[in-house]
């Protein structure tokens, strides 16, 4: 974990004058300012605590859905809640089998670079078999065209094999 090693001096430069309107007649800390800009390499390994929704993205990686279950209502929420909404009773989580209904969608053209996902980008609203509220995340493997996705087509969760740069992106909808 950490300083793995710093490399080579790569260069010298001076840093810019913040305030240049100060110095009319030139920079008078311009020597303090030369600095040497060096490569360094680190490896992190992040210990990161989700709260109580931990336990969500964990299952996520084993490959299981579970989300929370009210015992004082008996209300499942699609999205897991640590306390429930409606009642204020804490929960106890709950596996589902992970399949459902496409109950809306929305097709984006554009998403925000850091996303790295394809567009079109399908974000669907999905009523999962046993929850009674709605889980919003994103449709794939449709088709070649957004004219296959349905609303009140199955669809289920699956499971991302490869790396990803956030826990949500473990998972998925995909028609069913
Ligand atoms: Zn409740």
């Amino acid at each position: 974990m950490g300083l793995e090693q710093i490399n080579t001096l790569m260069e010298v430069f001076t840093a810019e004058d913040p305030m240049p309107f100060m110095h009319p007649e030139g920079d008078p800390w311009k020597d303090f300012r030369e600095v040497m800009r060096l490569e360094w390499k680190m490896d992190f390994t992040y210990k990161h605590v989700l709260g109580k929704y931990s336990k969500f993205f964990i299952e996520l990686a084993n490959k299981k859905f579970v989300t929370t279950e009210c015992p004082g209502c008996g209300k499942v929420w699609g999205i897991p809640r640590p306390v429930c909404a409606d009642c204020l009773t804490i929960t106890k989580w709950k596996e589902l089998p992970g399949t459902g209904t496409l109950v809306g969608y929305s097709v984006s053209q554009f998403v925000p670079a850091f996303m790295k996902v394809e567009i079109p980008y399908v974000l669907s609203v999905v009523k999962l078999d046993g929850a009674d509220t709605p889980f919003t995340h994103q449709l794939r493997n449709y088709g070649d065209s957004t004219d296959n996705i349905k609303v009140g087509m199955p669809v289920k969760v699956a499971y991302t094999e490869e790396k990803v740069d956030h826990p949500l992106l473990l998972m998925y909808f995909e028609p069913a």
